[in-house]
């Protein structure tokens, strides 16, 4: 799933200005963070169980080119 092939522990989740939550993964190998929309059909329970973090943009695209391969539709609606 993650280019070194290692668990991805759910970290945190925040909000984005448009209500989308995101949850946040970390890669226990190599500390990639990947960014996943939760959606209707998602664990959202888990979600808030995780710590809140702050909603920051410039993490997020950092983090983008990983998270294209899965979601493209991150690109249109990418929090600007
Ligand atoms: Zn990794």
């Amino acid at each position: 799933m993650n280019s070194c092939g290692c668990r991805m522990e759910p970290i945190g989740s925040f909000q984005r200005p448009n209500g989308e939550y995101v949850l946040v993964h970390r890669c226990l190998g190599c500390g990639i963070e990947r960014f996943n929309r939760i959606g209707a059909d998602d664990n959202f329970d888990l979600v808030l169980t995780l710590p809140s973090l702050p909603p920051c943009t410039g993490h997020e695209v950092k983090a983008q080119q990983w998270e294209e391969e899965l979601d493209t539709e991150l690109e249109e609606h990418g929090a600007a």
